[in-house]
């Protein structure tokens, strides 16, 4: 069975986070939607043009625009085998159109980062990302960052939408557009919710197994039809 999984949770629950982290154990790709259009703004492409506003204040790209990115990417050979999607579904149109994109593949594996309100906000006015790799700075128990990034060396900047403003935004958007999506896949039986307060590593590792018990669960009901 391939590993096709969703990462669903409010912004700064971690998800970029965990789903490079498993999708380099996997060895599948991770398929970022913010980061394909923050690299879009980045080289000034016509999509690049086309969200940099959308992008600044927090709101959502239209359906349209992200379903199309999303076909094509997953169309490409390297995801055939597996992937881990970041930032998509956002709205439940998104999530209709992911599941007729992936008619005759592998169920979906749905993966929710569960976090409380006050710990995102706090996250998330707190969080310094690469300005030349985009990773996300680790700061340490004190709440000091490095002074540059771990990964490159480059330069750790805020991210233009981390600002507290467009954070309040950011997360009303979720809770109005994106939260109905967990009411939307729950009833599934590849649904795993995983508690996100935790340290990063013990996030990992539970959404490990919660996808191990997934996958699981996949290959049962598929060898119970043959
Ligand atoms: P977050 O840290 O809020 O999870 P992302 O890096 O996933 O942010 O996305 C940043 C921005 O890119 C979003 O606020 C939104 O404007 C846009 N975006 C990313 N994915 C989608 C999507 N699936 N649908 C609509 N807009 C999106
Ligand atoms: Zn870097």
């Amino acid at each position: 069975v391939s590993l096709n999984l969703i990462m669903l949770g409010a912004p700064g629950a971690g998800k970029g986070t965990q789903a490079e982290r498993i999708a380099r154990e996997r060895g599948i790709p991770k398929i970022s939607t913010g980061d394909i259009l923050r690299e879009a703004v980045a080289a000034g492409t016509e999509l690049g043009r086309r969200v940099k506003a959308t992008m600044e204040q927090g709101q959502l790209v239209s359906d349209e625009l992200m379903i199309a990115i999303v076909r094509d990417r997953l169309a490409r050979e390297d995801a055939r085998r597996g992937f881990v999607l970041d930032g998509f579904p956002r709205t439940v149109a998104q999530a209709l159109s992911l599941d007729e994109i992936m008619r005759g593949r592998d169920p979906l594996i749905v993966a929710d980062l569960a976090v409380a309100e006050a710990d995102l906000v706090r996250r998330l006015a707190n969080r310094l990302v690469c300005g030349s790799c985009g990773t996300n700075a680790v700061v340490d128990a004190a709440g000091n960052a490095p002074k540059s990034c771990q990964q490159c060396g480059g330069p750790l900047v805020q991210r233009k939408d981390d600002n507290e403003a467009v954070v309040r935004e950011r997360l009303q958007v979720y809770q109005r557009q994106t939260k109905p999506l967990l009411d939307f896949y729950r009833s599934r039986p590849t649904f795993r919710e995983v508690d996100g307060a935790q340290s990063p590593e013990r996030v990992a590792a539970d959404l490990s197994a919660a996808v191990d018990s997934a996958l699981k669960q996949i290959t049962s009901t598929q060898g119970a039809g043959r």
